[in-house]
């Protein structure tokens, strides 16, 4: 995809003063010779730009989409189709920014396009009924706190309204034609798109064996999160299938909540696949510690359930009775509804450094993309916090035709039982292991290094240490 930036002054500049100085500067963005419209920064210029054809554009005093009023967050911009061929045919009236997914990825990316001067109509194509809310909480304080806590969003209703960026609640994308450059949704319309930007995140790993049970749950929602909240609690037995970080956190939680809890793990030890076993066993000792039975090494055999499941037996013929059971075995790209669209491989959607796809118009970012990792020298599906933020915002960067920076280091952070714990780049790359601190103790870092260079690291209660370890990994320095 050619993306022209004919950008005399930078319009992404980092400080109030030079964003000034770039939008009165009208700086103009050509988006793959497409789309031309003028960057002008609003809150100083009091006008804004309107793309009027695919090749021309005028500055106009109007708002180019009027501020939506509340009730019009689920209906505007969309149009009945009732035949393929008339959505083949039929030109919705507005284009700009459809961004499939009310997630992180997807909020990142409408904060930078504005941020950025982007100023043509943004459309958030979300599939809950909620505004646009952060999930680390999910499994932390709000699983810990009321069931009716309010939402983590990201930002109040205001914002989107001030911003001009139309939220569709409660209303899904199930069809991409990137040829003719149109989404279908859930609700029969369809939207026509300058640029796309699909961040429609992952969903849970379902077991077979354990689906369609009442008392079986998973969490990815708030939804999830405020109905897993209604059930556990003191006395209640959990056993928490996967000892992945979902599955520890909820464990931790759940545990703080009272809960009698049973981790049931396939491997060695929790995240042995991710750090090794023997760093995977401090999990297991630290949920011990809290009271946590940790059951490694083994799988589910059979379920004994009336509707309900009430037991497991494991492969060693061990029963565990259930009153809940939260399956937590990881995240598979929300990808089902690319099918047919090219754009999409079971692992995610592969994208390049500026995470663009195969359709010059579509890009992708968070957990349902596939980035080309350098390090491992492979694309590899997302599924942490950072990598979600930054992909999304380098997205936005990438339509308007600004350099997106360098690609982040993998990271994620977790918070079980007051630790913070932090993860960056690849233990599996690693041929050694290097301790500052005790590893037996909740204040430790473990480097892993590849021919004496540091190739990731685990920081168990070291917050502050993370820039430098940071920068000692993205360096590759000993
Ligand atoms: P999401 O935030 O999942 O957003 C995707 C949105 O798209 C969802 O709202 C979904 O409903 C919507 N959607 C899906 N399909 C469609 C469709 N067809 N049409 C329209 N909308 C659709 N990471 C960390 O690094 N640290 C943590 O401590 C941590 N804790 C977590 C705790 C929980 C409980 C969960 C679930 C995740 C946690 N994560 C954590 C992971 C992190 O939150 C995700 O990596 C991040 O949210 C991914 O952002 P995203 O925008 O790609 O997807």
């Amino acid at each position: 995809m050619a993306l022209v930036a004919a950008v005399g002054l930078k319009a992404n500049a980092a400080s109030p003063a030079a964003r000034i100085a770039a939008s009165a500067a009208a700086v103009r963005v050509v988006l793959g010779g497409m789309l031309c419209l003028q960057v002008v920064d609003r809150p100083h210029s009091g006008r804004r730009a309107a793309m009027t054809s695919p090749t021309e554009c005028k500055v106009s005093a109007k708002p180019a989409i009027p501020l939506p009023r509340p009730n019009h967050f689920l209906t505007r911009g969309r149009e009945p189709v009732r035949s393929m061929s008339q959505l083949r045919t039929r030109r919705p009236r507005r284009s700009g920014v459809i961004i499939i997914g009310g997630g992180l990825a997807g909020q990142r990316c409408a904060e930078a396009l504005r941020r950025n001067g982007y100023d043509a109509p943004i459309r958030m194509v979300c599939a809950e009924p909620h505004r646009p809310y952060d999930r680390p909480p999910l499994s932390k304080q709000l699983l810990a706190g009321a069931a009716s806590a309010d939402p983590p969003a990201y930002r109040p209703a205001e914002w989107y309204r001030r911003e001009s960026i139309e939220l569709l609640l409660r209303v899904a994308a199930t069809e991409l034609l990137p040829t003719e450059r149109q989404v279908v949704l859930s609700d029969g319309s369809a939207l026509r798109y300058d640029r796309l930007l699909i961040a429609t995140g992952s969903r849970p790993r379902q077991l077979a064996l354990l689906a369609g049970y009442e008392n079986v749950w998973s969490l990815r929602t708030l939804d999830d999160c405020r109905a897993l909240r209604t059930v556990v609690g003191a006395g209640r037995r959990l056993v928490v299938v996967g000892g992945g970080f979902i599955g520890l956190e909820v464990a931790a939680t759940t545990r703080g909540l009272g809960a009698e809890v049973t981790i049931i793990e396939a491997a060695a030890a929790p995240l042995a696949g991710v750090l090794g076993s023997k760093l995977g066993r401090w999990f297991t000792r630290l949920h011990e510690g809290r009271g946590v039975r940790v059951v490694t090494d083994r799988s589910i055999e059979r379920i004994h359930a009336n509707g309900m499941i009430r037991a497991l037996r494991l492969s060693t013929g061990e029963i565990v009775e259930a009153d809940d059971v939260v399956v937590g075995i990881g995240v598979e790209p929300d990808i089902g509804w690319l099918a047919g669209s090219g754009l999409s491989t079971p692992a995610g959607i592969p994208v390049d450094p500026h995470g663009r796809t195969a359709s010059a118009e579509v890009l992708a970012a968070g957990d349902a993309a596939a980035t080309f990792d350098p390090r491992l020298g492979r694309h590899v599906p997302g599924s942490h916090w950072e990598a979600a933020a930054r992909q999304g915002a380098r997205a936005a960067r990438a339509m308007l035709g600004l350099d997106p920076g360098d690609a982040p280091l993998t990271s994620f952070w977790t918070d079980q039982y007051g630790i913070r714990i932090q993860y960056l780049g690849h233990a599996r790359l690693a041929d050694a292991v290097v301790f500052d601190g005790n590893p037996t103790s909740a204040s430790f870092t473990a480097t892993f290094t590849r021919g004496g260079r540091a190739v990731g690291a685990l920081l168990v209660g070291r917050p502050r240490a993370l820039p430098a370890i940071r920068q000692l990994i993205e360096k590759g320095e000993p």
